[in-house]
């Protein structure tokens, strides 16, 4: 079942380590299938070299697999938190890319300092608190998920607006409408924690992107009167 899905996910995976996101099997990307209510998730830890679209696990949102011969990842339950908490969501994708997971262990927001990051978040990708041990203990990656939504609630954040976040002493989350624009909002704030680090050490009063421009970048392309690209 949801073969389509299977071959969206095995390709969006391999796109984690051919855009340098990740290093041996540090990564997961999943695709949402509303019909079915069903996720499909890369297995645990099987090498990118041996990995084929058929070893793709198709789980549902309380984790239970629904077909695969493979465990999934072992971040599966964070993403089915996500799914069922935050609609609309259609793809997810985790990873410990260098640049993102240095803010994550900085303990740090992601500003929006320059428009690459308003093209694609609107306003500071939040750092989401580390988990208790309480949390550990109860089920680290269902709670990971918890964290998350936790912060998009208390900070009045909507997930679509801003897709990602970093995790205190970990790395980034980050979702899209599937998983390839998943993978594709990943590499953006790779790019943006990059750049934003340059920024800071050039200049440590560099000022934010100021609300005018957000909106400009962001709303051009996302939202009712969107016009940026060809209209799709
Ligand atoms: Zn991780």
């Amino acid at each position: 079942m949801l073969e389509h899905l299977k071959e969206e996910v095995f390709r969006a995976n391999l796109e984690l380590p051919e855009r340098g996101l990740i290093q041996y099997t540090w990564g997961n990307v999943s695709a949402f299938d509303p019909e079915s209510g069903y996720f499909v998730i890369k297995p645990s830890g099987v090498s990118y070299e041996e990995m084929k679209a058929s070893d793709m696990v198709v789980v549902d949102l309380e984790n239970h697999v629904i077909e695969g011969e493979l465990n999934p990842s072992s971040d599966t339950p964070t993403h089915a938190v996500l799914y069922q908490t935050f609609p609309g969501l259609g793809g997810i994708v985790h990873t410990h890319s260098p640049w993102a997971t240095i803010w994550a262990q900085a303990g740090q927001d992601v500003p929006a300092m320059g428009t690459t990051h308003a093209d694609t978040f609107y306003g500071t990708v939040p750092c989401a608190r580390f988990l208790s041990q309480k949390e550990i203990d109860a089920g680290y990656e269902h709670e990971t998920g918890n964290v998350i939504v936790e912060t998009f609630q208390e900070r009045n954040i909507k997930p679509l607006d801003v897709p990602g976040v970093l995790l205190h002493g970990h790395g980034p989350f980050t979702w899209g409408k599937d998983a390839a624009s998943a993978v594709m909002n990943a590499v953006v704030l790779e790019e943006v924690c990059r750049m934003n680090f340059y920024t800071r050490q050039l200049n440590s009063y560099a000022e934010e992107l100021p609300k005018r421009i957000l909106d400009k970048h962001y709303l051009r392309k996302h939202g009712k009167d969107a016009y940026y690209g060809q209209g799709k």
